[in-house]
């Protein structure tokens, strides 16, 4: 764990949230500030900065970390008219909180990806 991270954190108990999922290495709960009607962070317990460092340490914690997602777009009835799936990595990308999060977002369309 790492003390001065907020999601190491919540991992801990030490910060609430709002926990929709679990397993022995993923949590998944809603995101502070939404930003579509389903919106939630899907972490793996164990601290990586980002999705990249993920990939290369631990294929196995990031092939779980994708089945948490499915299984929280099932659970939050998102699989019938889709939603997206996204990691931000680093400064252009614009994350924020340096433990790789998906964010799994959808309740409504989305529109385009990104905007020019
Ligand atoms: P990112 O920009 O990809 O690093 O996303 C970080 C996300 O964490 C943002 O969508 C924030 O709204 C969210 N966030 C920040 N603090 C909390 C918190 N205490 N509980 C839940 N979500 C949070
Ligand atoms: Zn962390």
């Amino acid at each position: 764990m790492d003390n001065d991270c907020l999601f190491c954190r919540i991992v801990a108990g030490e910060i609430p949230a709002t926990v929709v999922h679990e397993t022995d290495t993923t949590l998944a709960f809603r995101d502070i500030d939404p930003k579509a009607p389903v919106h939630v962070l899907v972490i793996p317990k164990e601290h990586h900065a980002d999705v990249v460092t993920l990939a290369q340490n631990d294929p196995a914690g990031s092939a779980d970390l994708l089945a948490a997602c499915a299984a929280v777009a099932e659970l939050e009835g998102l699989t019938g008219d889709g939603y997206r799936v996204i990691f931000n990595v680093g400064a252009f990308g614009g994350q924020e909180v340096f433990h790789v999060h998906a964010h799994v977002v959808g309740g409504k369309p989305l529109g385009p990806m990104v905007s020019r």
